[in-house]
């Protein structure tokens, strides 16, 4: 029987995990966990995982929310990462078109910028041609009047031309959540707020983990042949508790992102653009506002929530005034900020933006295997490698035989809309049957390009619910998305709803001040909170309001 991924349900999965042998257990509900859990599931490997916050609340949701090879990286010769992640864009857009779509990119290039126009045209072909970019969507070179049209908001100013490219747009957190429930779909068992705490060893060897649920302080035996750590940022903790931090390690760098309101910042068309400082950086336009990031330092601070300090806020602010003079953009322009770790290799005398994004897969003594590095783009070809390996050792161990690799052709939650080139007309089909649900066409469609083809569950629960959504005086398309949330993507708190599973923390932060009172009084009543949790769960999203728009006096 297909299990639910509810909320209600964590202390069950938990018992019930402290019962089976696994074949593989995976520490961190990421985007690495998650893809390794759906490939291995598919793969006959009997998989269990543990995330000790919510799916994606680490570097996940964290992102400037590209899909892309990494154009920059080419500067750097990273020949073999940019071809292979790029080629990966087209198939995590392919299976999840809802989640990942094509985005038109616009360099501008200035005299004496980081790439003059023969390099950029030169730069974009490679990209292209490395990336196996159909013919559609190959760079084209603009013309500097060409580029003013694109983009009015521009520096005019030493203003050559520009070349246009094809990246994609994505909501990192959310491709985290389709690929864990497509994973749980297929026989994962995943939990979060479920910190693996110390590992179990049997003649040396690593043989599971004592598990602490993070609500209720329950302590679980969780068994396993095979433990893999995906604990992105926090991987060298867990090998400092399996004692076999030696050689390579990680060095963490902080990215923070700030958001505008487009009435402020209405920038039409999505910018790779050069920082005064010599870096590059975005700027993006996305449901009626405008992010710009990122920043790039060295980070020695508290990993589980870092966040913009003034000199962050200031660089971008200085970017921005850069590359857009006329706006006159201010710090109270600033509508909301998010940062985020990136759990880089360690290489010796490298500035933090140098550092190199490849991954890699370290083995200890005890067998626990690690997976460092890397980028959310890369996520399939990661979980790929480590699953290879996993099977491997569990065949030569007598474990029985694995299928190869399928999650190329594997659909996430939400994918199955016929392919992307019938998505437009899935959309268009499934926002006319939302009228039917008294929503409008409008409404309907922002639902269908969040949840795909996981609509009509949303649409159930409009038709089951819609007269509780009338006592919490909640609209009936927020109330829906609540209860799909709490029931079928195991959210527990408010910050899951508002930051992971919706985005509106970062992109709508005024509409999560208007309902946060019903929404808080919905969860309260679904998963029976006493008054101490409700008082404790709404001062953290306080807390989250709070920290986005006020910055920090140091990491
Ligand atoms: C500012 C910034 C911008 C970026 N932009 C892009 C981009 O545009 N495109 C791109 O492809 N990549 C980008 N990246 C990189 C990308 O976000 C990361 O490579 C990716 O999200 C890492 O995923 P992960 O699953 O390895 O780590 P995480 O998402 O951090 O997941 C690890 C998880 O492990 C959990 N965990 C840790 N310890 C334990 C434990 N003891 N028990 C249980 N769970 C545990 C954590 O809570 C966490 O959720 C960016 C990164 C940053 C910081």
């Amino acid at each position: 029987m297909k299990r639910s991924f509810s909320g209600s349900e964590r202390t069950t999965y938990l018992r019930q995990m402290e019962e089976q042998d696994f074949d593989l257990l995976i520490i961190g509900g990421g985007i690495t966990g998650a893809g390794i859990a759906l490939d291995a599931e598919t793969r006959g490997v009997k998989t269990a995982l543990v995330e000790m916050q919510d799916f994606g609340a680490g570097t996940s949701s964290r992102s400037t929310k590209l899909v892309h090879g990494g154009l920059r990286y080419l500067k750097q010769f990273e020949i073999k990462m940019v071809a292979d992640v790029g080629r990966e864009r087209a198939i995590i857009y392919e299976n999840g078109p809802h989640v990942t779509t094509p985005e038109w990119m616009l360099l501008p290039i200035y005299k004496r910028g980081t790439f003059g126009k023969f390099t950029t045209s030169i730069g974009l072909f490679v990209y292209d041609y490395l990336a196996r970019v159909k013919k559609e969507e190959r760079r084209k070179m603009l013309s500097r009047e060409e580029t003013l049209e694109k983009e009015p908001l521009l520096k005019q100013d030493g203003l050559i031309g520009g070349g246009y490219y094809v990246e994609y747009r994505t909501d990192d957190a959310r491709l985290t959540i389709e690929v864990m429930k497509k994973a749980v779909e297929n026989g994962v068992y995943a939990v979060n707020y479920a910190k693996a705490e110390e590992f179990l060893y049997e003649g040396g060897k690593v043989k599971g983990v004592v598990v602490v649920d993070q609500i209720s302080g329950n302590r679980y035996r969780i068994f396993a042949k095979k433990v893999v750590n995906a604990a992105g940022p926090w991987i060298d903790t867990l090998r400092e508790k399996d004692r076999s931090k030696e050689g390579k390690r990680l060095q963490l760098t902080k990215g923070v992102h700030l958001v505008f309101d487009q009435k402020r910042f209405p920038l039409r068309q999505a910018i790779y653009f050069d920082t005064p400082d010599g870096r590059m950086i975005f700027a993006i336009p996305r449901g009626g506002k405008t992010y710009v990031g990122t920043t790039d330092t060295l980070f020695q601070g508290e990993i589980s929530n870092p966040r913009m300090t003034s000199e962050d806020r200031a660089y971008i602010l200085n970017a921005v005034h850069f590359m857009f003079p006329t706006l006159n953009i201010r710090e109270e322009d600033v509508e909301s900020s998010w940062a985020g770790v990136r759990p880089l290799i360690y290489e010796e005398g490298k500035k933090p933006s140098e550092i190199s994004r490849k991954d890699e897969i370290w083995l200890s003594d005890s067998g626990l295997i690690t997976i460092a590095g890397g980028k959310l783009t890369g996520y399939r070809k990661m979980a790929e490698e480590v699953v290879d390996l996993v099977t491997d050792q569990l065949t030569r161990e007598g474990h029985g035989r694995y299928q190869i690799c399928r999650t190329k052709e594997i659909p996430i939650s939400g994918g199955d809309v016929g392919g992307s080139h019938q998505f437009p007309q899935y959309i268009k089909q499934k926002a006319l049957e939302g009228t039917k649900y008294n929503l409008t066409e409008e409404q309907a469609r922002r639902l269908v390009l969040l949840y795909g083809s996981n609509i009509d569950r949303i649409y159930y629960y409009i038709e089951q619910y819609d007269h509780e959504a009338e006592r919490y005086d909640l609209p009936v398309d927020l109330y829906a998305s609540l209860l799909y949330g709490i029931y079928e993507e195991m959210v527990l708190k408010p910050v899951d709803f508002f930051i992971r599973r919706t985005g509106a923390l970062f992109f709508q932060i005024n509409f999560v001040r208007k309902w946060k009172k019903q929404v808080i009084q919905c969860m309260a009543d679904q998963l029976h909170w006493s008054e101490g949790e409700k008082e404790r769960y709404s001062l953290e999203l306080e807390e989250y309001l709070l920290n986005a728009v006020t910055p920090s006096v140091s990491d």
